[in-house]
């Protein structure tokens, strides 16, 4: 143990910054030139004549070549020092199964970590399991001992955490003196996986077995005086209730002790608020902050990619959140991707702090009122991307008084599906 004063310049040290990348969704057959139709999702570009963009095409529902990951893992290791990597799943591409089966998967995840680290030596890397991390996607049966050992000798965990990982893809590690990182594997709390549906089934017992571990590690935290980074994949939508009820109970519980919670899947750049709960909703004041990063993968639905930094201070508290993009349009044209701050949360957002109550405040009192401050989160979403778009973009959400912004609020706004539909529907 160091004096008193040497642990206090030790945080002060600490402070500083941490990566969120997500959904990268990393094409190994990619083809620059090619025809879309050759590597692309879904029936609906079959018969597109486009060419496949150097650094990928936002229009056709791809998924990220090559050239694209690695312009931003060198954006990445041009930057200052971070403290650790938050790499939220999805490390492939969503069809890739179809072409290229199941060692296809794990062979890409295994290649993109091996990218990283060489592109960040010495900086920490937690995962966390995206649902087409699996070979078929969003099916994960348990135990799952191909893709668990995998992602066990990947990611930075060791002792328990690789015992837990190797057994369900989900952990608890320390990283420092301070801050314990949790991942969930969210395949084993959402009904996206088909298994989680069957109450019969082993994968159906390990997201309540998961939950309960999870209640422990965060007990054990809170008596340590630690605090914890919790992350994800999923983030709330499709999760059996009795998960999303359990999840909130736990952030409002130990709110104190958990500083982040970090998701993906979505692609789009948001943040969903946990809540306080009565006996079977959650609709109370803001308890926690679910930072939805924002995807590196420029497809589906047309958006320029992203790399999510978040300033922290000594106690991992998260100051503020730094959104980079490359504008995948120019990058294409001119054979180089320029990575750019897009916007600071605090400073764009107009946000006292990045606590619960500050981000609460921004959805009721900006978002939900303001014109202006809508149409700017919209086009944050997707990173300002203004291109042609593909099928799976939608209808354009021009205005508050869409049906489209109701969707999008109520979604900010509660974190389980029954909150989330009794807004939409009120
Ligand atoms: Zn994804």
């Amino acid at each position: 143990m160091g004096s008193p004063r040497l642990l206090l310049l030790a945080s002060v040290a600490s402070a500083g910054r941490v990566y969120h990348l997500t959904d990268i969704h990393v094409d190994p057959i990619y083809v620059v030139n090619s025809s879309t139709a050759a590597y692309c999702n879904g029936p609906v570009i079959k018969n597109a004549s486009l060419q496949a963009p150097i650094f990928g095409a936002p229009v056709g529902d791809c998924a990220t070549p090559e050239a694209l990951y690695d312009s931003a893992l060198a954006f990445m290791a041009d930057q200052p020092a971070a403290d650790m990597v938050l790499f939220t799943g999805d490390f492939t591409q969503a069809g890739l199964q179809r072409e290229a089966g199941a060692d296809s998967v794990l062979d890409t995840i295994a290649a993109t970590h091996e990218k990283l680290r060489a592109a960040l030596p010495g900086v920490k890397v937690y995962g966390a399991v995206g649902n087409h991390d699996s070979y078929p996607g969003d099916v994960f049966d348990f135990p799952y001992e191909a893709g668990y050992g995998h992602f066990a000798a990947l990611w930075d965990v060791e002792g328990d955490a690789k015992n837990a990982t190797l057994r369900g893809g989900y952990f608890s590690q320390r990283h420092d003196d301070a801050l314990v990182v949790i991942s969930l594997n969210t395949n084993y709390l959402s009904m996206l996986n088909p298994l989680v549906k069957d109450n019969s089934s082993a994968a159906h017992r390990a997201g309540f077995d998961m939950m309960a571990w999870f209640g422990g590690e965060l007990a054990a935290a809170e008596q340590r005086g630690d605090v914890v980074y919790v992350l994800g994949h999923i983030p709330g939508e499709s999760w059996l209730p009795a998960h999303s009820l359990t999840y909130q109970r736990l952030m409002q519980r130990y709110a104190a002790t958990v500083k982040g919670q970090f998701y993906g899947h979505d692609h789009e750049d948001y943040v969903r608020l946990t809540r306080e709960c009565d006996d079977a909703t959650c609709t109370g004041s803001a308890t926690g902050v679910v930072f939805v990063g924002p995807s590196l993968t420029e497809g589906w639905p047309s958006e320029n990619p992203a790399v999510r930094v978040y300033v922290t201070d000594g106690n991992y508290t998260v100051e503020d959140a730094l959104t980079y993009t490359a504008d995948i349009l120019e990058a294409n044209e001119k054979g180089a991707a320029t990575w750019v701050l897009e916007y600071s949360a605090k400073d764009r957002l107009r946000l006292d702090d990045l606590s619960p109550r500050s981000w609460e405040k921004y959805v009721a009192l900006q978002l939900a009122t303001n014109e202006s401050a809508f149409d700017d989160h919209v086009a944050l979403r997707r990173r300002g991307y203004r291109g042609p778009r593909s099928r799976s973009s939608g209808d354009r959400c021009e205005a508050l008084t869409d049906p489209c912004a109701v969707d999008l609020l109520c979604k900010s706004n509660f974190f389980n599906d029954a909150d989330y539909a009794f807004c939409v529907k009120n």
